[in-house]
């Protein structure tokens, strides 16, 4: 009878064995913790290291452009002075206007006006006394008397010829510009020997007929 103790003890140890081997074995938290993984490396800044090559750019010949010839050549800016003539006489506003718009014309520039504040422009009157074929003094133009007959026609008043009319005031409007009489640096109309017959008959111009 003393096996049956001993197998008896070796059950009971076996099954203690197994019992110690189902422990041994269990899951809980038996095993080695995961260690965490590490981050990977940072990347260096190493690449940036070397910069790219550039290309040099090509070289651009700048061909200097050439000024335009067609533009316009600016005028030289001129004083013009100005005048405002004022007729007396009804009848005279026409031989102002055409011989403001002849020394215009010829002067280039808008020297004389024809309005109703200004110059006063009349026929001299008998107490003036001479005041040539056109006098301009103290801000007044006064011209030869319309009775006074030109030299080379003495039946005829020079006042009743338009063209005539408007020579005698062209010549005024020379003495406004401060031209005298017979001046050689003054033109034609300043010059009463320079002409054939005077007043003269045809004066398109201040200086020609
Ligand atoms: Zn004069």
């Amino acid at each position: 009878m003393r096996a049956l103790p001993s197998f008896r003890m070796l059950l009971v140890a076996v099954a203690a064995g197994g019992l110690l081997a189902i422990a041994g074995c269990g899951g809980n938290g038996g095993g080695p913790t995961p260690t965490a993984t590490p981050p990977p490396p940072t990347p260096t800044a190493s690449t940036r290291t070397s910069s790219p090559t550039v290309a040099a750019a090509p070289t651009t010949v700048v061909t200097p452009t050439p000024s335009p010839t067609t533009a316009p050549a600016t005028p030289t800016a001129t004083p013009c002075p100005s005048y405002t003539l004022v007729p007396q006489v009804g009848a005279l506003g026409a031989n102002i206007a055409a011989a403001a718009s002849r020394w215009n014309s010829w002067l280039g520039c808008p020297v004389f006006a024809v309005g109703t504040s200004g110059i006063p422009v009349d026929f001299a009157p008998a107490e003036i006394g001479d005041v040539g074929w056109g006098q301009y003094a103290g801000g007044q133009i006064y011209l030869m008397p319309p009775s006074t007959p030109p030299a080379d026609d003495p039946s005829t008043p020079y006042a009743n010829d338009f063209e005539r009319l408007t020579c005698v005031v062209m010549h005024a409007l020379g003495h406004v510009l401060g031209y005298a009489d017979g001046s050689a640096a003054a033109p034609k109309i300043m010059r009463p020997l320079d002409w054939p017959t005077w007043p003269p008959t045809s004066c398109s111009t201040p200086d020609s007929p």
